[in-house]
């Protein structure tokens, strides 16, 4: 098993222009920098050894200095329900983390994860539970991505930080992420097709909105009010919610993308008709959309999802305000569904019994 590596030897989470200067570094031309950066992120290599237009010494110097990051599957259950695939990967120091890959009409979504566990302690999230382990490379985050194309040999249309950890505590890993998936002499996705979910760090959101990307961002609300919302999640002892929900005006100033809000349904916690129109009250002069999810219970908490009928009425009263709101599809619910389930239930098993 190797080591974790450091951020300034991984190369697939650099920029070609820093490519460029470790070639120079190295004794050689620049352009090397795009064909190395060519065999990272268009072709995908794992090895140093196929990157055949490289000399064959450069080759060695780069394999003995600059360790490639690759992840490897390590388990895909695929539901049998609509296609969904939820992907275990293993990385390079043994940490698993987990992806998911939906089908829709409107083209493939790659869900991906930021960290390996999450620090912010929701209290109805899977992820919360061992707390935070560390934060993944871009390379990682990338690598999800591309190991997933490169089983499914589908297109992928969109891409959804929303799996473990908390992208924004993750800050410059991501940006480089965004910079690096959108880049046109990689795999050249569009911004407006990337959608970054916070649980809400005000002063990130305010970084993000001034880097002015089109990417979407989701804003995990989940409450009506600071009162209930601190009951569900840590993070808004910090920053009320009033000032959150600031950071989003802010954000569609800056960037002019809508807002997405997500709002898990908890059944007797934050679904009353009060709750709707308390929550129309605090967002309805934003240019949002509301995304509604019932929960989604994790074995370890005991939080129970809205039946159907309370749900559709919150719908209800959220358009009443005309509020743009759907309800999120289940997708993949005979799997391990809610996030970071997956990986729980491998952490949570003797060794013996992993899979390798
Ligand atoms: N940390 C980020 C992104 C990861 S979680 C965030 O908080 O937004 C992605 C989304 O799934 C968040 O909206 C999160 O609150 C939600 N989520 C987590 N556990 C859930 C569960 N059991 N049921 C429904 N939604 C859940």
């Amino acid at each position: 098993m190797t080591e974790r590596i450091e951020n300034n030897l991984d190369l697939r989470s650099m920029y070609i222009e820093e490519l460029e200067q470790i070639m120079i570094q190295m004794g050689e031309k620049p352009f090397k920098a795009r064909q190395l950066f060519d065999w990272l992120h268009n072709k995908r290599v794992d090895s140093y050894d196929e990157m055949t237009n490289l000399s064959r010494p450069l080759r060695e110097k780069l394999s003995c200095k600059y360790p490639l990051v690759d992840i490897k599957v390590v388990e895909v259950q695929e539901s049998r329900l609509d296609g969904t695939r939820k992907f275990l990967f293993r990385l390079g120091d043994g940490n698993v983390i987990e992806s998911v890959w939906m089908k829709y009409h409107h083209g493939n979504s790659i869900c991906i994860s930021s960290q390996a566990g999450c620090r912010m302690g929701c209290k109805f999230c899977a992820s919360a539970i061992g707390g935070l382990v560390r934060s993944l490379h871009a390379s990682e985050m990338l690598e999800q991505i591309y190991k997933i194309s490169e089983v499914t040999g589908e297109k992928v249309s969109n891409i959804v930080v929303m799996g473990t950890g908390e992208p924004l505590d993750n800050y410059e890993n991501l940006l480089r992420f965004i910079r690096l998936i959108s880049d046109a002499r990689g795999m050249n996705l569009s911004q407006r097709n990337i959608t970054v979910s916070t649980c809400g760090i005000v002063p990130k959101m305010y970084e993000l909105a001034d880097e002015k990307f089109q990417i979407t961002l989701a804003l995990s609300l989940h409450a009506p009010d600071d009162e209930k919302r601190k009951e569900l999640m840590p993070v808004a002892n910090k920053y009320a919610f009033k000032e959150v929900l600031d950071a989003c005006r802010y954000y569609f100033k800056k960037t002019g993308r809508r807002i997405t809000f997500e709002y898990a349904l908890v059944a007797g916690k934050n679904d009353s008709e009060r709750d709707a129109r308390l929550l129309s009250a605090q967002i309805r002069d934003i240019n949002c959309h509301v995304n509604l999810i019932p929960v989604n219970p994790v074995r370890e908490r005991d939080y129970v999802k809205s039946d159907k009928n309370v749900v559709v009425n919150f719908k209800n009263k959220l358009e009443k305000y005309r509020i743009n709101v759907t309800i999120r599809r289940e997708m993949g619910s005979d799997i391990d569904g809610a996030c970071g389930q997956l990986r729980r239930k491998y952490i949570d098993k003797p060794e013996e019994e992993r899979k390798t």
